[in-house]
């Protein structure tokens, strides 16, 4: 049984993708997704033999070798041009994940949607589909194992769209924002409450200019969320 984290990452695929998971590790996400449907083919990519070898054995275990192929690299490196149309990038910080497709932008021709979860950092990858006109469309948030994941997807058009006040919302989620459910709301009252002591702790001993600019830092984004929740 896949997690509820990759669950919802499959939930995105359009149905008939051509799918690239990067990162698969134990390519857990392209099995599944192509077992129930969502895809027709699917190139695994790793970077690190040891989570390539298990995508190895889990793909040929599943007898899905003409399906899935798993190859090693860095990032996008893995795909060709036109390739796929969906990209799905998970359990991973969210610069490496930004880092991973502004290295590969020139492999993002023909590919229609983006399936982004970032463990952390989730507003560094906002901006960098802002940056580079990816349109948010949809964006979730679950608890799983006392985690809370978020899952952002996109497609090609304009980066801007969905935001209302941008610099909170880079940060919490448009889609996210709105909606406000309960576990949005404990995300992010834990985040405020553990800047809020890195505040108090700054205050008792900030006496460099960085920790000072640390400590402004911390203030915009308590007041940020705060706002946002309000
Ligand atoms: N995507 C799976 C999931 O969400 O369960 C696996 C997540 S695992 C924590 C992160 C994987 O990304 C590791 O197997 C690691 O080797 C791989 N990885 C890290 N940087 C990478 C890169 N630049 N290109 C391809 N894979 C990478």
């Amino acid at each position: 049984k896949l997690s509820k984290r990759l669950e919802t990452v499959v939930s995105f695929i359009p149905k008939g993708s051509k799918l690239a998971d990067i990162g698969s590790d134990h390519a857990y996400l392209p099995c599944y997704a192509y077992l129930n449907g969502y895809i027709t083919t699917a190139v695994a990519g790793e970077v690190a033999d040891g989570p390539l070898r298990s995508a190895k054995q889990q793909v040929t275990k599943t007898g899905l070798n003409d399906i899935i192929s798993v190859r090693k690299g860095d990032g996008l490196a893995v795909i060709e041009p036109n390739e796929v149309d969906c990209i799905t990038i998970a359990g991973m910080g969210g610069t490496l994940i930004a880092h991973i497709l502004e290295a590969g932008k020139n492999k993002l021709e023909g590919v229609k949607r983006l399936i982004l979860q970032p463990n952390v950092g989730a507003h560094i990858v906002r901006q960098w589909l802002i940056s580079n006109d990816w349109e948010l469309i949809a964006e979730r948030i679950l608890e799983e194992d006392g985690q809370i994941y978020e899952v952002l997807v996109a497609e090609k058009g304009d980066g801007t769209k969905p935001y209302d006040h941008l610099e909170a919302e880079l940060l919490v989620g448009p889609f996210l924002c709105k909606e406000r459910n309960n576990i949005f709301l404990k995300k992010w009252r834990n985040e405020v409450n553990h800047w809020k002591r890195i505040v108090a702790q700054l205050k008792e001993k900030a006496t460099t200019p960085e920790s000072v600019a640390k400590k402004q830092e911390l203030e915009r984004k308590i007041q940020l969320v705060e706002e946002a929740l309000s």
